[in-house]
C-alpha cells in the first residue's frame, strides 16, 4: 500500500458523510477549526480525552486515526458499518476510562497490522516503539500458519507483552467490550462462543486488573448474549424498581445526617448493582425474583481511619446484620480492592448494603490498574499498589518460562484466573492462594527452594499432613530441610518434591514447579543408558544396606516382569525417575529370591 497517498486521502472523510453536512455545521466547524471540524469523527474522542488530560496532544490522535482510516478503507464490519468505526469506538472506551494518548493511538491502530497491509515496522517508524509494542501485543497470530495453537499462542504473546506494558491488556479488554456490544451482527453460534470465551478469560483478567468500570460492562454484555431471558427479566425488575428512588433518598439523607453528627466528612450516594451481579446472586441464592437489595456507598474525605468512624456512625443508626461485615481495608482482595462492606436493617426494616471507602479507594475500585493513567499526578502514591496488583502477572510470566506447550499455558492461566482465593498467614505475612490450596502450594508460593524442600507443616499450631486443605485465615508454618544428598548415604531418598504432591496441589504455580523439578532431573545430556546405570546403582546400594548382593540379573528380570514392566531396563529407569523406590525393589527382590532360591 502506498502509505503517503493513503495518508493524504485519509485527511478527508467519505464523501457520502460529507455530503450530508449542512452549511451551518460546516461554518461552525470552520470556526472551531482549532479543535478540528465538528463533524470530524475524531472530535468526540479528542474532547473526551482532553476532559481528563487537558494538555493531551490531539495531533497524534488525528494522525493515528487518519492512517487507520486509510488502511481499513473499504473494509466493512459484519454489521455493515465501515471497519474504522470499531477501532474508533475502542479508543473512545479507553478515553472514557482516562487512558493516556499512547494507548488511544494504539487503540486506533490496533487492527491495522493484523488486517491490513500496514506493517509493524511502518507503525514503529510512524508512531514509535511504545505504540508498536502495544499493537503487536494485541495482534493475533495467523490461524493458517499456527493452526490449532493460534489462539493459545496469541494469549501467551499478549501476556508476555503485558509483562512489558500492562496497557496491552487494557486495550484488549476495550477491544473485546466493543466486539461484545456489536455481537448482534454475528451468528448465534459465534455469539455464544465469543461471550463464553469472554467470561472464561477476559472477565477474570479484568477483575485481576481491578478495572470495575470495564468489568461491569463486559459482564452485562456477556449476560445479554448468554442468558437473554434472564437479562430481560432483570432489566424489567430494575426498571420497575423506580420506587427505590424514594427509599434510597431516605437512606442517603439519614446516613448523611449520621455522618455529620459523628463529625465524619464525606458523602453518601446510591450504588446500584450491575445486571450480571444481580443475576449471579439471584442464581447463587436460589431466589425466585432478582436479588437486588438497595445499596449505597459512603466516600469519606479523610484517611482510612475515617472509614471506621463512618462504619460506627452507620451501625449506630441501623442495626447491622450479623456475619455480613467484611473488612477489605485490613485484608484487601487479591486485586487490591479495599472497602468496608456491611449490611444493615435500614428504614422500614428493609436490609441495605453499605460500602465505605476513602476517595483513593473509590478511584482504585473503579479504575484499578488504569488509575495511574487516569490520575498521573497521583501515580507516585499508587505505584506500590500497582506493582502489587501485577504480582499475579509476574507469577504467570514465571510459568510461561516453564511451559513450552501453549495449550497447557492457557489451561493454567484459565485455572489461575477462575480460582476463588483464600488468604493465609505465614511468618506474619498474608499470602493469597487459590482456595483448596495445601501447605505445599503455600511452600511454593514462598519460593522454589522452600517448596522443593518442605517436609512438614503446622496449621494453627498443630502438625498437619502436607496434603491438608487450608482455610481462610489459617496461620501456617512450613518446615523445610536444607539437606543436600549425603555422600555417605547415597541410597537415602534425596530431598525434593514427591510425585504424589501432583495429586493434591491446587495452584498451577506449584504444579509447574514440581513438574520442573522432575524435568530438570532428566537432564538433556542424560541418555536412557545413563538412567539404567544410575537406577541399577541405586538398587545396588539398597541391596548392600540389606547385606545382600546379586550374582546375576535374573532375579531382577523376573521382578521386572512380575511388576508389569516390559523389560529390566524400563524398571531401572522407573527407579531413576523415582516412580519406584529402590527399597521397594529390594524388599520384593528378597521375598522373590527367598521363596525361589536360585
Ligand atoms: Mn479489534
Amino acid at each position: 500500500m502506498d502509505l503517503d497517498a493513503g495518508r493524504d486521502a485519509a485527511i478527508g472523510r467519505p464523501l457520502s458523510r460529507r455530503a450530508e453536512v449542512n452549511l451551518t455545521r460546516r461554518l461552525r466547524s470552520w470556526l472551531s477549526a482549532w479543535s478540528g471540524p465538528e463533524d470530524d469523527p475524531v472530535t468526540t474522542l479528542v474532547r473526551t480525552h482532553r476532559a481528563v488530560h487537558s494538555s493531551a496532544d490531539a495531533a497524534t490522535l488525528r494522525r493515528g486515526y487518519a492512517i487507520a482510516e486509510s488502511a481499513h478503507r473499504g473494509q466493512m464490519r459484519k454489521s455493515g458499518d465501515p471497519y474504522i468505526t470499531h477501532p474508533l469506538a475502542v479508543a473512545q472506551i479507553l478515553a472514557e476510562l482516562g487512558m493516556d494518548t499512547i494507548t488511544l493511538v494504539a487503540a486506533l491502530l490496533h487492527d491495522t497490522v493484523e488486517d491490513t497491509d500496514y506493517t509493524l515496522q511502518a507503525l514503529e517508524d510512524d508512531f514509535g516503539p511504545e505504540v508498536a509494542l502495544l499493537v503487536d501485543g494485541v495482534t493475533k497470530f495467523d490461524k493458517v500458519f499456527y493452526g490449532a495453537d493460534a489462539e493459545a499462542e496469541t494469549i501467551r504473546k499478549m501476556i508476555l507483552a503485558a509483562g512489558k506494558d500492562v496497557r496491552v491488556l487494557i486495550i484488549k479488554l476495550a477491544d473485546r467490550l466493543h466486539n461484545m456490544r456489536t455481537l448482534d451482527a454475528r451468528s448465534a453460534k459465534s455469539r455464544a462462543r465469543i461471550a463464553g470465551a469472554t467470561l472464561d478469560v477476559l472477565v477474570p483478567l479484568c477483575d485481576r486488573l481491578g478495572v470495575q468500570a470495564l468489568k461491569r460492562e463486559l459482564e452485562d454484555a456477556v449476560l445479554f448474549h448468554l442468558e437473554p431471558e434472564a437479562y430481560q427479566h432483570i432489566d424489567g425488575h430494575v426498571r420497575v424498581h423506580g420506587g427505590w428512588v424514594t427509599y434510597l433518598s431516605t437512606v442517603v439523607g439519614q446516613a448523611r445526617a449520621a455522618l455529620r453528627r459523628n463529625k465524619v466528612a464525606g458523602d453518601v450516594v446510591p450504588r446500584p448493582r450491575h445486571y450480571y451481579s444481580i443475576w449471579k446472586d439471584t442464581v447463587a441464592g436460589g431466589y425466585p425474583e432478582p436479588y437486588d437489595p438497595p445499596r449505597v456507598v459512603i466516600v469519606v474525605d479523610g484517611p482510612d481511619t475515617d472509614c471506621y468512624a463512618a462504619l460506627g456512625a452507620v451501625h449506630g443508626l441501623w442495626r447491622p446484620v450479623a456475619g455480613r461485615f467484611k473488612d477489605f481495608i485490613a485484608s484487601p482482595k487479591n486485586n487490591l480492592y479495599r472497602s468496608l462492606h456491611t449490611t444493615v436493617i435500614g428504614p422500614d426494616d428493609r436490609s441495605v448494603e453499605v460500602l465505605i471507602r476513602t476517595e483513593g479507594m473509590h478511584r482504585a475500585a473503579e479504575y484499578g490498574i488504569a488509575v495511574n493513567f487516569r490520575f498521573p499526578k497521583l501515580a507516585e502514591r499508587d505505584d506500590r499498589a500497582a506493582a502489587d496488583q501485577l504480582a499475579w502477572l509476574r507469577r504467570v510470566l514465571d510459568w510461561e518460562q516453564e511451559t513450552p506447550d501453549p495449550a497447557q499455558f492457557l489451561e493454567s492461566l484459565r485455572c489461575d484466573l477462575a480460582e476463588t482465593q483464600i488468604q493465609v498467614f505465614c511468618d506474619g505475612n498474608a499470602v493469597v492462594l487459590p482456595s483448596g490450596s495445601t501447605p505445599v502450594d503455600l511452600a511454593y508460593e514462598l519460593g522454589r527452594e522452600v517448596g522443593d524442600h518442605c517436609v512438614a507443616a503446622r496449621i494453627n499450631g498443630r502438625l498437619a499432613p502436607l496434603s491438608s486443605t487450608l482455610a481462610e485465615g489459617d496461620v501456617v508454618d512450613i518446615f523445610a530441610t536444607d539437606d543436600r544428598p549425603s555422600e555417605f548415604d547415597l541410597d537415602a531418598e534425596p530431598p525434593g518434591p514427591r510425585r504424589e504432591w501432583l495429586g493434591f496441589v491446587k495452584s498451577p504455580h506449584a504444579q509447574m514447579q514440581i513438574n520442573r523439578f522432575f524435568a530438570e532431573r532428566q537432564a538433556p545430556g542424560m541418555t536412557i543408558a545413563d538412567k539404567v546405570r544410575l537406577g541399577r546403582a541405586a538398587i545396588g546400594l539398597a541391596l548392600r544396606r540389606h547385606s545382600r548382593g546379586l550374582a546375576s540379573d535374573l532375579p531382577l528380570r523376573r521382578l521386572a516382569e512380575e511388576l508389569g514392566y516390559p523389560d529390566l531396563e524400563t524398571m531401572l529407569v522407573a527407579v531413576f525417575d523415582r516412580k519406584l523406590a529402590p527399597d521397594t525393589v529390594v524388599e520384593q527382590l528378597i521375598t522373590l529370591v527367598d521363596q525361589r532360591p536360585e
